[in-house]
């Protein structure tokens, strides 16, 4: 299993491995007063058998994020937890669960919601792997899988729920998810969670949950407008912010190829293929059937890529996740059904085919590699009219894209 074991393996590429954002100097968070960083997870009143599971799960020490707040989640507060991606926000929420369930009881008492279902079932994974020594009983309830299953799973009892919010409220509307023992509902990547897409299914999720609802939510970004409506469902949040200058990680190196004309991408790209293999990649278009285009055409001119989007049948985007995440594949084109939470410790390289549509997005592909403190490259392309939008991204995050090097093998 891809865990911390390997951040060790990676650890000597250099300095740049323990990387800002998991060391706590240099950590710029905005933070409500009173919060302090807990810096051992021995120190955080964790269950013993739970502390055991962390332990052999290769975690030695929290991250900044983690120091920060799982004392505020896990003494039942509601808390807004921002920090960049890979600094393990996913992992604390499914570390903090653990803590907070009894599993003396059958019944549901956490529930998690994310935006798509690969990173809902990667979190059902690393709740039952951190939770292994408390039997913990967590269920992916997700789209495009068996609702018998579902059923099965939920009748037979389990402690959390990690789920995509159709099918969530599809179980809970049969009344074969009981949400009377619900106290916490987590939403990871919120700000995707109460956008325009989400937010009305994520309200009808939350009508049937329980008054006294602890309500937790994280992301990588999250915009003004966000933050905003959060009074409207949450009591005095505890707050762990991050400046967005602060936002890009030192460890991924940000790139940019002029070139120039839409046509000229592909044989930009066929030039890259060497690096892209140097390890593992994720190259990102902006819509369905581009991803099949370009798919198409690679392999028609003999490189070896696979593919994935949301019009795949849940098979096929499952056997290709489990693929990618072996390294049996190494090349990935793929649409923003991967851009968020996803965790491939092996991804060092990014590419944005077409550059994203808003600026939260371009934290968040970016985000797929340089996890956890490694090293990370990200090459966008782009055209003459990209140009303006590739300087307003550098703008808004204070941060530098330079003109792709020859050497850039070199650096992943
Ligand atoms: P985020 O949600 O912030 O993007 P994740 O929780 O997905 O980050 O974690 C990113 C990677 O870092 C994962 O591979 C995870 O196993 C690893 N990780 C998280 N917390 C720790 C820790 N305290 N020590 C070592 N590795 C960790
Ligand atoms: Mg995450």
């Amino acid at each position: 299993m891809a865990t911390a074991g390997t951040a060790a393996a990676a650890a000597p590429r250099g300095r740049q491995a323990a990387g800002r954002g998991l060391d706590d100097e240099n950590l710029v968070f905005d933070t409500t007063p009173g919060v302090e960083a807990i810096t051992s997870f021995d120190q955080m009143g964790i269950r013993d058998d739970l502390l055991r599971g962390i332990y052999a799960y290769g975690f030695e020490k929290p991250s900044a994020i983690q120091q920060r707040a799982i004392l505020p989640i896990v003494s039942g507060r509601d808390v807004i937890a921002q920090a960049q991606s890979g600094t393990g926000k996913t992992s604390m929420i499914a570390l903090s669960v653990c803590q907070m369930v009894d599993t003396a009881s059958r019944e549901v008492q956490a529930l998690i919601l994310s935006p798509t279902r690969e990173l809902a079932q990667q979190t059902e994974k690393v709740i039952l792997a951190i939770g292994d020594y408390i039997n913990v009983q967590a269920h992916a309830c997700i789209g495009g899988k068996s609702i018998g299953e579902d059923i099965r799973k939920l009748e037979y009892g389990v402690h959390v729920v990690s789920g995509t919010p159709g099918r969530v409220c599809d179980m809970i509307k049969r009344r074969t998810l009981r949400t009377r023992s619900i106290k916490l509902l987590i939403l990871d990547e919120s700000d995707e969670m109460l956008s325009r897409g989400f937010k009305d299914q994520i309200y009808d999720v939350y009508r049937y949950l329980p008054p006294e609802l602890q309500v937790v939510l994280i992301s990588a970004t999250l915009p003004h407008e966000i933050l905003e409506i959060t009074s409207k469902f949450m009591t005095e949040p505890v707050r762990i912010l991050v400046k967005r200058d602060e936002l890009t990680l030192e460890g991924i190196k940000q790139f940019f190829v002029a070139v120039e004309r839409e046509e000229w991408k592909f044989d930009t790209l066929c030039d890259l293929y060497d690096t892209l293999t140097i390890t593992q990649a994720v190259i990102f278009c902006n819509t369905k059937r581009k991803v099949d285009w370009l798919t198409e055409k690679m392999r028609s001119n003999n490189f070896t890529v696979s593919a994935m989007h949301g019009d795949m049948p849940q098979k096929e985007r499952d056997a290709i996740m489990s693929e990618f995440r072996s390294g049996v594949t190494r090349v990935l084109i793929t649409t923003d059904v991967w851009a968020r939470g996803i965790d491939v410790q092996q991804v060092s390289l990014v590419i944005n085919y077409d550059l994203p549509n808003n600026r939260e997005l371009y934290i968040h592909r970016i985000g797929r590699s340089g996890r956890f403190g490694r090293k990370g490259v990200a090459i966008n392309f782009v055209r003459n009219d990209d140009i303006r939008i590739l300087r307003d991204i550098e703008q808004y995050y204070s941060t530098q894209i330079d003109e792709m090097p020859m050497n850039v093998a070199d650096l992943i």
